[in-house]
């Protein structure tokens, strides 16, 4: 395989990796000797049906740009881990080394390993059903072209967004022409909320939600044995502009069943679980059910490292049981969007049992022990899986652990406050960091005894007051490495893909400073487009900088004319608000404008004084005030902020 390597940061970076200290080394013998190695089926199961993996294992550009090389994982060849990873993450980064094309069944086939997710399709009577089209368009349509390789070419007549994380459909001008869409020629469908769930998500939060991305997924990682070596539910996301093309289609009631090119689906949705919308598939002419992404092989997130609102588990879990009840009788093979199907109804409803229980475990047991007034790292620290339920592969926490979901529950129920008063203001990071260090008698004592207990193999507490020297001076040298070299060792012996992730990022950026990228665009073109008038007010909203809008008060009201949709927005107390469908009599100006307009301003593609001249915008009263509101709006800054110095 060739190596071109998609990681822009130098791989020479693993040269100041360390090796595992006797510690870890020893920590990762024992959760070795602790797991059934022996049960080996899951390597069969990844591979069944395999037609014909990805050509070279490396998706190009039309330029020749590669995009995706599995290449860059050959390292992962053996079943013996090497000391610096995991051996149970090791497992799961040999499994999701499975790739290409998959027939799960006759007229039912997978896509995997393009991506962190599978693209599933199924062969209609004149087309083919496309279920999840992947990240990016350029990875969607080599995946497709992987697939008309092996099978029949045909028209795509439908596309089906499972649920509303980006790597269910970013991919959807890759395998879809919008105009066959808007000329009816392909249908779009998804579950009730899906572009709400979409922008919400992505747009409000996204900046900050894209910076602790690159620590969960470890983008910015070299691979290899001392980096990254999986993401838990893939090898890792694929890169480029992901786009958006609008479901024509939502699936409202709990249950639906439509027939699509003479194929049977029955709709489950399954809001607030996995996604904010969700739904699970059963396909009665296959005996196939689909359950999205809410039953991996692996223990989920109920709140990804990234940040999300938390998830419910507690509904997750009953989803999982209701499909258990309506589909298990009669499903022969379980898919997901992720990781390998399983064969044969018993082990199917056994496997969906243990989700099931995996999710209601964690949720209720962090309960029982919030009703005790226990905090959550204490939680997180005593909740274990059950015998029998903990030696099955299928709920590691290769993506999610007990530990962070655990304290999932506790937010969702209690909020990030743990009730004790002292921590209810304390001070901010910096300015405790100083106090802390020079209580404990200044750097050089703080650094000379974690010393001591890095050789012990504290690892975890090395890093906590390792934390505070840095937090109180980024610039001490000797802080920054004992702190990453424990960092480091965490990342080693994790057996969460995410957890290794963010501990080994943790240590690069300690080491080498934070990799500058590249700003950032606002959002997509597909995002902005997607986005309802109201949700993109919201976003307007917290963008306004107070400084530049103290003292001002001011009204305006919009008419967007292609989406027929009027409203007034008010400035008051540094602060927007806005009411749908009225304007106001109190308004400084009217601005009369397509959204489409709006939204090439807003991306830069024209200005507003050039909107003006053409006609596209015009404004009634005031001209000053449509300038005078984009002036007082933050631009959008550089995500790569500082996270491990103050
Ligand atoms: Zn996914």
């Amino acid at each position: 395989m060739a190596t071109a390597s998609i990681v822009p940061v130098p791989a020479s970076h693993l040269d100041a990796a360390r090796d595992a200290e006797p510690a870890t080394t020893a920590a990762n013998a024992a959760m070795a000797a602790r797991l059934p190695f022996d049960d080996v089926a899951d390597f069969e199961t990844a591979k069944r049906g395999l037609i014909a993996e990805i050509p070279e294992g490396i998706v190009r550009t039309a330029t020749g740009t590669v995009l995706w090389n599995l290449g860059e994982y050959a390292f992962i060849d053996g079943e013996l881990a090497p000391s610096t990873v995991n051996p149970s993450l090791w497992r799961m980064a040999r499994l999701n080394m499975a790739n290409g094309l998959f027939k799960v069944t006759d007229r039912l086939y997978q896509l995997r390993g393009f991506d962190l997710a599978n693209m599933t399709v199924i062969e209609g009577d004149t087309g083919l059903i496309l279920i999840d089209p992947l990240t990016t368009a350029d990875i969607a349509r080599a995946a497709l072209a992987h697939y008309f390789a092996h099978r029949p070419k045909k028209p795509v007549v439908a596309v089906i967004y499972t649920h509303s994380h980006i790597d269910h459909y970013g991919g959807v001008r890759g395998v879809i022409d919008e105009a066959d869409v808007k000329a009816g020629r392909a249908a779009v469908i998804a579950p009730n909320g899906f572009m709400e769930a979409a922008s919400g998500e992505n747009v409000l939060a996204g900046l900050p939600m894209a910076r602790r991305a690159q620590f969960q997924f470890g983008y910015l990682l070299p691979r290899g044995a001392k980096g990254q070596v999986d993401a838990g539910l893939g090898k890792g996301a694929a890169r480029g502009t992901p786009g958006l093309i609008a479901p024509t289609q939502l699936i409202v009631a709990p249950v639906e069943e439509h027939t699509i090119d003479g194929v049977r689906i029955v709709f489950q949705l399954a809001p607030e679980t996995e996604a904010p919308a969700e739904m699970h598939m059963f396909y009665p002419d296959f005996s196939v059910l689909n359950m999205a992404e809410n039953a991996c092989p692996l223990l989920h997130n109920f709140i990804p490292l990234r940040g999300a609102v938390a998830r419910d588990p507690r509904v997750w879990s009953k989803y999982i049981d209701d499909a258990i009840a309506m589909y298990g009788p009669k499903t022969d093979v379980l898919i997901g969007q992720h990781h390998w199907p399983t064969w044969g109804r018993e082990a199917i409803v056994d496997y969906l049992e243990a989700q099931r229980d995996l999710y209601k475990h964690i949720h209720d047991q962090t309960l029982r022990y919030m009703n005790k007034g226990w905090r959550p790292a204490e939680i997180a620290e005593a909740i274990e899986l059950p015998k029998g339920l903990d030696a099955r592969w299928s709920v590691r926490g290769y993506y999610g652990t007990v530990s962070h979901n655990v304290k999932a529950v506790y937010q969702r129920y209690l909020s990030w406050y743990d009730g004790n008063p002292c921590n209810l203001h304390p001070l901010p990071p910096a300015p405790a960091a100083k106090k802390f260090v020079e209580y404990m008698g200044g750097a050089a004592a703080v650094i000379s005894r974690a010393r001591a207990d890095f050789a012990k193999g504290e690892y975890r507490w090395v890093a906590q007051v390792m934390k505070e020297v840095v937090y109180a001076d980024s610039t001490n040298k000797e802080a920054r490495a004992l702190c990453a070299d424990a960092l480091e060792q965490m990342g080693y012996q994790a057996e969460s893909a995410t957890w290794r992730n963010a501990f080994l990022y943790g240590a690069q950026e300690l080491r080498h400073g934070v990799f500058q990228m590249p700003a950032r665009a606002l959002m997509s073109a597909d995002t902005l487009a997607g986005l309802a008038t109201d949700a993109f007010f919201d976003m307007v909203g917290t963008r306004l900088d107070p400084a530049k809008a103290a003292g001002l008060s001011m009204v305006l009201n919009w008419h967007f004319t292609d989406r027929a949709e009027k409203l007034a927005l008010t400035l008051k107390h540094c602060t927007l608000t806005y009411r749908m469908g009225e304007w106001s009599k109190a308004a400084a100006a009217s601005i009369t404008m397509s959204r489409a307009t709006l939204d090439a301003i807003v991306l830069g593609k024209t200005t507003g004084q050039e909107a003006m001249a053409s006609g596209a915008l015009g404004i009634e009263g005031d001209p000053t005030r449509f300038a005078a509101l984009f002036g007082m709006l933050d631009r959008p800054g550089s995500m790569m902020f500082d996270i491990l110095t103050a």
